[in-house]
């Protein structure tokens, strides 16, 4: 199997150009993320996710996680020890507050992290992903003892989270869950009711695991507003805290799927379980709506990552692979496939797009950090509001493109990349769910032209409109590439802004117009935004050759990635107008 290298030197670009690091070190409380530091956590963490993690991936994809005869669950040879030596090293608590054993460092340096984390085995990362999401709520809405009893062992990742919406007949529509919680005279409360697709629901990595579970309480409204949510352990604990009696619930089967093999997937069976109820009853689904925000980056992330590790294995197979004559290759030789056009179209279409996911994914972990710990109020509300709007972007747009980009991957192999042996086509696979789960991609696009656009009365919009329109002004005063950049951006601002206008004037007056156009709406505000983020990392790069700074043939290479971006990709944006402003008459004419 070809290893996965973290790609480091790419990463370091961004933090260093997209985002600010320094000045996210800057703030109260981060004063030990300094970059060197940042750069030194990146640099060891992907040299162990790559050691350890990576080499499981095809184990995972072959074994699969099995259920026992006795209920327990077992996951593929080597997963337990590869997990807890990610415990023994500390990785798991780097983004969460020191007083529970955390690094206390930015989201940013976590959504950098898990990068390389999913890159490395997709299957074994949705363990840690999920206790992050199940982390952060009980930090925002468990009572002090609940945080006191569980954080600190979530936090070094020895208990693991889960968490479980999802029911037979509440998917999508998580309000017509009917799991049932009855409240006890000593203050617990007594969950029954069957849940499905729960990551990570049993497994041997761990001594515990801490379920979140939503549930209604009696006499709940009906719908999301009757929906609380209660902390389920599989193990109670003892007064002491140690590990006490086994909780009513188990993990009753476990899902064949198509990819992310070596992650359990959960029928979950919750049999009068002993449950604690987290902040107010009825709350549930405006905590869930709140920590949303991390956990749509993290999945949006698993695009860029599982994008990147297919193009790695593509890049190294097309040079390996020769086949045919390429334009101006010696008679009588055959070319490495990398030499024809065609194969080179397809990797520079990956390499761009991935470049862009990643300014994407980092930018809006960034202003996640700076809405939670900026000072300076403004600040704190106008990076909330950004980073409102990059994430469905980020999740819906970045795992659209995790399908596309290990298609081509796949592409790139020929016959070799269907075979299996290749390890290419399990990138293709494992990806597959991520357009579906934590809000499937066209929840994504109905989240963004109906809850992101009317955010301010359209004035979030328009200030993210015109700041691609202020890089677009300040590259056309510029030469050559850069001018040429600039050229395209302006044109893809136009045509954004026109159809953004459209959706504001006859999207919100008529839902049917926004909903009808809302899936070419998003991936037009990916493509676009994309563009945006390589066009500023252009600017940098030549402002760093200018200067006589850094590797020039890396700047030079970001040169090349962004303007192939501007000029061959960035175009298709505009193509998408038509089906966002079609309206719904033709969708609604079809019969099926
Ligand atoms: C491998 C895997 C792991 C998972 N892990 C978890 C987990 O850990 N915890 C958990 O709680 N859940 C989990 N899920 C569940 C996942 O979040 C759901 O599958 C997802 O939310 C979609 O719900 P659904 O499958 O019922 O699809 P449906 O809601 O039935 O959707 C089917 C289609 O209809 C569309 N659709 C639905 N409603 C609308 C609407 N109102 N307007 C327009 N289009 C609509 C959808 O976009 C989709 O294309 C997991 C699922 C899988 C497969």
């Amino acid at each position: 199997m070809p290893d996965y290298s973290a790609p480091l030197d790419d990463m370091r670009f961004v933090l260093e150009n997209i985002v600010d690091l320094p000045a996210l070190a800057a703030l109260p409380g981060f004063e030990h993320a300094d970059p060197e530091m940042v750069h030194g956590i990146l640099e060891e963490s992907g040299r162990f996710f790559a050691q350890e993690f990576a080499p499981l991936n095809r184990v995972g994809d072959t074994q699969h996680s099995r259920r026992n005869d006795d209920g327990s669950v077992t996951t593929p040879d080597g997963f337990p020890r590869a997990y807890a030596r990610y415990v023994e090293a500390g990785w798991a608590g780097v983004p969460f507050p020191a007083e529970y054993g955390g690094g206390g460092f930015p989201w940013l340096i976590a959504i950098a992290m898990q990068e390389m984390l999913t890159a490395s085995n997709m299957g074994l990362s949705l363990c840690p992903l999920l206790t992050q999401g199940a982390i952060d709520m009980l930090l925002h809405y468990g009572s002090e003892e609940q945080r006191e009893v569980y954080l600190p062992k979530m936090v070094t990742g020895e208990w693991t989270g889960t968490m479980n919406l999802t029911e037979p007949q509440a998917g999508s529509d998580v309000g017509a869950l009917t799991t049932k919680a009855v409240p006890q005279d000593d203050g617990t409360w007594r969950i029954t009711g069957q849940k499905i697709f729960i990551t990570y629901g049993d497994h041997d990595l761990a001594d515990n695991i801490i379920h979140l579970v939503l549930a209604r309480v009696p006499d709940a409204p009906p719908g999301t507003k009757g929906i609380s949510c209660f902390i389920v352990p599989k193990v109670l604990l003892a007064e002491d805290g140690s590990l006490g009696e086994r909780n009513s619930l188990e993990c009753v089967s476990i899902e064949q799927k198509m990819g992310i093999n070596a992650s359990p997937t959960c029928v979950m069976a919750y049999d009068g379980a002993v449950g604690y109820l987290i902040g107010e009853a009825n709350q549930g689904m405006r905590y869930m709506f709140k920590m949303m925000n991390n956990a749509r980056v993290s999945v949006g992330v698993s695009g860029l990552s599982l994008g990147d590790r297919a193009y790695q294995q593509a890049v190294e197979y097309a040079h390996e692979r020769r086949q045919g004559r390429a334009p101006g290759a010696p008679a009588g030789e055959s070319s490495p496939i990398v030499d024809h056009p065609d194969v080179r179209r397809m990797l520079l279409t990956m390499r761009a797009q991935i470049e862009a996911l990643r300014c994407l994914a980092y930018l809006n972990a960034e202003s996640l950090d700076l809405a939670a710990r900026h000072p300076d109020e403004e600040v704190r509300t106008r990076r909330q509001e950004l980073a409102d709007l990059l994430t469905p972007i980020t999740k819906g747009w970045g795992t659209d493109l995790g399908v596309e980009l290990t298609s081509l991957a796949l592409q790139v192999h020929g016959g070799m990349g269907y075979i299996e042996e290749t390890g290419v086509a399990q990138h293709y696979r494992d990806i597959r769910i991520a357009p579906i789960y934590e809000g499937t991609n066209g929840i994504q696009a109905m989240d963004m032209v109906g809850r992101k656009l009317p955010m301010r009365a359209g004035g979030v919009i328009a200030d993210f409109l015109a700041g691609i329109e202020a890089t677009a002004g300040e590259l056309s005063g510029a030469d050559g590439d850069l001018a040429a950049i600039g050229k395209r951006l302006a044109d893809a601002h136009a045509g954004f802004k026109t159809t953004t206008d459209w959706l504001l004037a006859n999207g919100l007056a008529d839902p049917g117009n926004a909903l009808a156009g809302a899936t070419p709406y998003l991936r037009m505000c990916g493509i676009v935004t994309g563009g945006w983020l390589l066009a500023r990392s252009a600017q940098a790069a030549q402002r760093q050759l200018d200067a006589g700074e850094g590797d020039a043939d890396f700047l030079r290479q970001k040169l090349v990635t962004a303007k192939f971006y501007a000029e061959q990709l960035l175009p298709q944006a505009a193509g998408l107008a038509p089906a966002v402003t079609a309206g719904p008459a033709d969708l609604q004419a079809a019969t099926f």
